[in-house]
């Protein structure tokens, strides 16, 4: 077994074995660009590493040849005294998990090869430092040691010597430094090797051993990254961007990453090694001032940015040093990007030839276009700004102050909206960022951890904020004469990069030009309709505006639950007679008709589908709790009531409440969700169904002499029985037709949601012209899940045990669901060549199961408003990853 993978011998390609920095470094090798010497142990020795708690056989052997060849191709000796090889040992995932694991720099030095670094470079204050960061790193990183004390040493030396930063320190304050370093170690019982093979072997095992880190977990679990992995191990020979001012250390973007705008964007910091940067330690310079700092190097940046976005085709995040003006490239990945930056970005690149049409749809995720949904500060608003940094995650965040990720856990679990504040940003804040609603750090800059993380996570976040002082023991912070206290409420603006007090109003930006563009090429791409889950005229005209055709189910249920409406529906519920039924129902026709013209109206050349009443009677009427109780409240006071003109209004009041009692009671149902509703409803009483559909005919009718286009779809709920429809269809067709008198063109259909209605679709279908898959009660109903009790009870278990993969209210069943759905369709079109089939549970805007929608040949999804761009994206994509499977 090959362990070990020179940067000459590796490729991009091979991602899963050197994991992605071991890849990109190899790669950049290849093509020729600047790369300090180096090479890989694969993961495959961290998997079995992981497993046996010690190297795998061969492997240290390896490493001993491998650094043997190092030396031979520097022309330096790992441990030398006078011509000393420093190497970093650097951690590298095949997916990219920024900052979640550890590196160790300067590997090799010791208190003898301090000197031949010396000598070599003429730098004894560079050669201290670099000996009090190694001793720093392997004591927190591979020994354990907690790193606030090493900080708090380092803290005391500046207060001691008056130095603000760490580069003000001199020689002998570090030197000093690394003795106090040491001390501190040695008080744990512990010791830094002097033998630098002993500090190589043990930051191999430490980097292998930070795959399993408690951020590092966090993190996959955030991110949906399998387990078993695990990371590769780079070991690069050191380049120094740390001895002195015509040496740096930078991050750079091929474009930036979150407006998208095609400019070298990026940060750095002379005189310093790299992790200084994403630390957060001091704030890095704009990269544009590097052009004037170091010239030269800035040119060797730019072109190496060009050569490594054509040569990935893609937006890369560069990490880079610069030794005595000499340019080295340390690692490349592609960037993360806002929702924003990542639209632009692929249309951009598609227009300049970059990319194919098809990889710039495959290139923005269906998150981004729900982050394009998110809400932002009110522009127009008057608000107090209380700090002001960089605008590192756009969007906007209302919550209570907490200063910690663990209170912010605990605060957030009770149901409260937290804003994480912190002095520095590091990356074991992510579970806190997790469930913030936004952060704000005092240090930093755009690249810095929480930066990076807010960003993949859609927070807002504003970071480097220099003027907040964070005072973690009174817990509240200072800022423009103002203090904020924890649990205060404040509101960060990521996209302006200010904070504001209290609560901002927010507007949400909708589909900006740049989205509705790229969308519109989705459009021409998706096989699949997308139609809007629309219940009130806003809701259809916010669907047409972010791209529905058409209405997929509109519920007729909350017209009935207006004040003017609810009593004429209780008085219809309890009515006795049919005349007496149907005279409340003439009522509620009108109102009908009202409510269906807006629909059609705002629909104008769509179809739209009205489910007739669904829901079980005893839902328009209180409850039986209530009404006992407001039984015995008139009875108190008719105790009290003195004469008969008190009494006679409580008497009237009395019998009409039990009169309703009578009705609730009677309705009773022990599983309503399984029960008396429906269509089952619609067949004991026909009087309400039929009112409907001469509703709904009546309004197209009406929207049809405006001169629209009007297609109306009716919709049978819950049908599971042929005979159901069949009758139904009897029933209520010729009122159509005598409604409509042939003008307007209409479907009749039904919502498939009950088992046995997909397996007997092909009888159903002889008299349906659609079939609407209603998904939630389908799964309801497959897996004998109660749809409004299992996700407080049992379901996250199920999840955790592994039982299921997914919550499968969220991510549609295929196996079981999806395989009802499959025969239904099947079943369906065999005796009905035309039937109509499309979805409109929850599911039909959830992108993993609108990609099964495509698989299947379903028409159309049907999805709530603010999911329709998402599946405009899903159902493009879909029809990309399944060329060969596209039914027409
Ligand atoms: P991370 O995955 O957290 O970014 P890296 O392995 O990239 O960790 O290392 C952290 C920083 O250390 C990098 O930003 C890089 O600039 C610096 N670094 C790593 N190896 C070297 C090296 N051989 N020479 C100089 N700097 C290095
Ligand atoms: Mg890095
Ligand atoms: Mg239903």
């Amino acid at each position: 077994m090959k362990y070990i993978y020179f940067f000459e011998e590796g490729s991009k390609d091979m991602q899963n074995l050197l994991g992605g920095k071991g890849a990109g470094l190899s790669e950049m090798t290849r093509i020729g660009l600047p790369v300090p010497p180096g090479f890989t142990i694969t993961t495959d020795a961290c998997k079995i590493f992981v497993k046996k708690n010690e190297f795998p056989d061969g492997l240290w052997d390896e490493v001993l040849s491998a650094m043997k060849k190092l030396e031979n191709i520097t022309g330096k000796v790992f441990g030398d005294e006078k011509k000393p090889l420093l190497v970093s040992v650097r951690s590298g995932a095949p997916v990219s998990m920024p900052g979640m694991m550890d590196t160790v720099l300067n590997v090799g030095l010791n208190d003898k090869t301090i000197r031949g670094l010396i000598e070599n470079t003429g730098n004894e204050r560079f050669a201290w430092d670099a000996y009090r960061r190694l001793v720093q790193m392997y004591g927190k990183i591979v020994l354990g040691v907690p790193g606030k004390e090493f900080d708090e040493a380092m803290d005391e030396t500046k207060k001691k010597y008056v130095r603000k930063n760490d580069i003000d320190l001199t020689t002998n304050e570090l030197k000093e430094l690394v003795e106090k370093f040491k001390k501190i170690i040695k008080d744990h019982g512990l010791e830094f090797p002097q033998d630098p093979y002993k500090q190589l072997e043990l930051s191999i095992k430490a980097v292998f051993e930070s795959w399993n880190n408690e951020r590092a977990k966090v993190y996959r679990k955030l991110n949906n990254i399998p387990e078993d992995l695990c990371t590769a191990v780079s070991i690069v020979t050191m380049v120094f961007g740390n001895m002195g001012f015509d040496s740096a250390t930078g991050v750079a973007f091929t474009r930036d990453p979150s407006t998208g705008e095609k400019v070298l964007y990026g940060e750095y910091l002379a005189n310093a090694q790299g992790e200084d940067v994403v630390a957060g330690i001091r704030t890095p310079k704009p990269i544009k001032e590097l052009e004037k700092d170091i010239p030269s190097a800035y040119r060797e940046l730019v072109r190496a940015a060009e050569i490594l976005e054509k040569h990935y085709r893609d937006v890369q995040d560069i990490e880079f040093t610069i030794e005595k003006g000499k340019f080295y490239l340390l690692q490349t990945r592609s960037a993360k990007r806002n929702a924003r930056a990542a639209i632009k970005i692929a249309l951009d690149m598609y227009k300049e030839g970059i990319i194919t049409l098809e990889e710039m749809i495959m290139r923005v995720e269906p998150s981004h276009i729900d982050q394009m949904l998110h809400p932002q500060v009110d522009e127009k608003v008057k608000k107090t700004v209380v700090a002001k940094g960089l605008a590192a995650s756009p969007g906007a965040g209302i919550g209570k102050v907490v200063f910690d990720p663990e209170t912010a856990v605990k605060l957030a679990s009770q149901g409260e909206k937290v804003i994480l504040v912190r002095p520095e940003t590091m990356a074991d804040d992510v579970h806190g960022i997790a469930v913030a609603q936004g952060v704000l750090t005092a240090r930093g800059g755009m690249t810095s951890h929480a930066a990076v993380v807010a960003r993949a996570m859609g927070k807002p976040a504003v970071v480097g904020s220099e003027e907040i002082v964070i005072d973690m023991k009174m817990r509240q912070f200072e800022s423009r004469g103002q203090v904020i206290k924890e649990l205060d409420t404040v509101t960060v603006d990521g996209s302006a990069g200010l904070v504001y007090l209290g609560e901002v109003p927010v507007v949400t930006p909708g589909l900006t030009p740049e989205l509705q563009e790229f969308l519109s090429i989705c459009d021409e791409v998706r096989v699949l309709g997308v139609r809007a889950n629309a219940n009130t005229p806003e809701e259809a005209k916010r669907s047409r505006e972010y791209g529905a055709e058409g209405i997929g189910l509109a519920r007729t249920e909350r017209m009935f639950l207006g004040k003017d409406r609810l009593p004429i529906m209780q008085a219809m519920i309890m009515s006795k007679t049919k005349e007496e039924r149907t005279s409340y129902l003439n009522k509620l026709l009108e109102m009908q008709v009202n409510d269906f013209v807006e629909f059609f109206r705002i629909m104008d050349g769509f179809p739209v589908i009205i489910r007739l009443l669904d829901p079980p009677l005893h839902e328009f009427l209180p409850k039986e709790l209530e009404l006992t109780s407001e039984i015995n409240e008139i009875k108190m006071k008719l105790k009290d009531a003195k004469t008969l003109k008190d009494m006679d209004p409580l008497i009237e009041e009395l019998n009409e409440r039990e009169r309703i009692l009578k009705t609730v009671r009677a309705l009773a149902e022990f599983n309503p969700m399984i029960g008396f509703r429906g269509c089952r409803v619609g067949l004991v009483y026909p009087e309400i169904y039929e009112m409907q559909v001469r509703a709904i005919i009546r309004a197209a009718l009406k929207v049809k002499e405006e001169g629209k286009n009007v297609i109306p779809e009716i919709m049978v709920p819950l049908v599971g029985i042929g005979n159901e429809i069949k009758i139904m269809r009897e029933r209520l067709i010729p009122i159509a037709e005598e409604e409509s008198k042939g003008k307007v063109k209409y479907m009749f259909g039904t919502m498939l949601e009950v088992p046995r209605g997909a397996l007997v679709a092909d009888d159903i279908a002889k008299y349906a012209d659609f079939f609407s898959f209603g998904t939630n009660d389908l799964t309801q109903m497959t897996f004998g899940f109660s749809r409004d009790d299992v996700e407080a009870t049992f379901l996250n278990r199920y999840i955790e045990l592994g039982v299921l993969e997914n919550n499968p209210f969220e991510v549609l069943d295929r196996d079981g669901v999806g395989e009802l759905m499959k025969i239904a369709k099947e079943r369906g079109r065999k005796s009905n060549p035309r039937l109509e089939i499309g979805i409109c549970g929850e599911h039909g805007g959830d992108p993993s199961s609108i990609e099964f929608c495509h698989i299947i040949g379903l028409d159309y999804v049907s999805a709530s408003p603010y999911r329709i761009p998402v599946a405009r994206l899903a159902a493009a994509q879909a029809a990309i990853k399944h060329k060969k499977n596209l039914n027409k």
